[in-house]
């Protein structure tokens, strides 16, 4: 007789995402900051070569790969991929 073996349940993997920016293409609206819904992002204290403040990431471990700060941004200066 084959005895059953009790699996775990298994746990759901949360999407995980890696966010990149291209600085120079900003132009500091604060789209990506604003709807980005896990508080990934934040708007820098410095500027850059056409004078705005572009996003940077604050708190990489929360992006969830959702996508949203690059269908806001109207540069396309921002997506993110999953890992
Ligand atoms: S992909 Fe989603 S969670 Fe990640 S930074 Fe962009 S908006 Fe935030
Ligand atoms: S949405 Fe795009 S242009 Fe606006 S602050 Fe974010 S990266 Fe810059």
């Amino acid at each position: 007789m084959v005895e059953k073996v009790e699996s775990r349940p298994k746990r759901a993997r949360k999407p995980r995402g890696e966010v990149y920016i291209e600085r120079e293409w900003c132009k500091g609206c604060g789209f990506c900051v604003e709807f980005c819904p896990t508080g990934v992002l934040e708007m820098s204290a410095e500027f850059n070569a056409k004078g705005y403040h572009p996003p940077v990431v604050a708190d990489p471990e929360k992006c969830n790969a959702c996508g949203l700060c690059g269908m806001y941004c109207p540069e396309f200066a921002i997506w993110s991929v999953r890992r």
